[in-house]
C-alpha cells in the first residue's frame, strides 16, 4: 500500500524542527515519502534530503501550495485519505479496517491550526488517544499500528551509512 503524509501549514524558522520531524519520522516508518502546504522552506527539504543521501531509501518531500487540491490529485489518482485528530475514532478501532482496503493512504497531519472542513473531506478522522501531543508521535505510532511493527525491520537501500547496533556507545559502517 503505498503511504504518503501531507503536513498542514509549516512556517520557516517556528516549525523547521518539527516538520523536518515529521518528515524523519514518516521515513523511518516506511512512508514512501511526503508533501507540506505553508511556506517552501529549501532549507528543511534539503535537511530531509541529506539525510535520505546518508541513511537511504528513496523518501521524496514536495511542497504544495493548497491542501484541497492535493486532497483532490490523491483522490483522482485512487487515493483515500486518513486525518490524525484527536478528535476522530481510536486508531485501534479502525486501523484493521484502514489496513485492509488497498488504495493508496495520504496521511494528513497538522500544524497550528488545523482547517475545519479537512474533517468533512477525509475519508477517516483518527485519533491516537483523545489527548493532545504531537503530529510526530501521532504519525509515528499510527504508522507503527498499519504495519503492525513491520516497519522495525526496514533496510534503506543505496545507504551510505548503517548503524551496527550495539549494547553500549556507537558504531557506525560506512558502505560507499
Ligand atoms: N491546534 C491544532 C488544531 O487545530 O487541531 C492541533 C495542534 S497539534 C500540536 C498538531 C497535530 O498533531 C494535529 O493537527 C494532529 O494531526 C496531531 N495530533 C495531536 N494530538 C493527536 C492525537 N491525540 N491523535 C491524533 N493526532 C494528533
Amino acid at each position: 500500500m503505498e503511504i504518503w503524509v501531507l503536513r498542514l501549514g509549516h512556517r520557516p524558522h517556528r516549525d523547521q524542527r518539527i516538520t523536518t520531524h515529521v518528515m524523519l519520522a514518516a521515513r523511518a516508518f516506511g512512508a514512501h515519502g511526503a508533501l507540506y502546504t505553508g511556506v517552501r522552506d529549501e532549507s528543511m527539504e534539503r535537511s530531509v534530503h541529506g539525510v535520505v543521501e546518508n541513511w537511504g531509501g528513496s523518501f521524496k518531500v514536495r511542497y504544495v501550495e493548497s491542501w484541497r487540491k492535493a486532497l483532490r490529485d490523491w483522490r483522482e489518482r485512487g487515493g483515500r485519505v486518513i486525518h490524525l485528530t484527536m478528535y476522530g475514532l481510536p486508531v485501534q478501532r479502525v486501523i484493521d479496517e484502514i489496513r485492509a482496503d488497498p488504495s493508496p493512504k495520504l496521511i494528513v497531519v497538522g500544524g497550528a491550526k488545523v482547517p475545519g472542513e479537512l474533517y468533512g473531506e477525509a475519508d477517516w478522522n483518527v485519533a491516537v488517544t483523545s489527548q493532545p501531543h504531537s503530529e510526530v508521535s501521532a504519525l509515528a505510532v499510527f504508522l507503527h499500528m498499519l504495519y503492525e511493527g513491520r516497519e522495525l525491520e526496514l533496510e534503506f537501500e543505496g545507504a551510505k551509512l548503517r548503524v551496527i547496533p550495539q549494547e553500549r556507545g556507537k558504531r557506525v559502517e560506512r558502505l560507499a
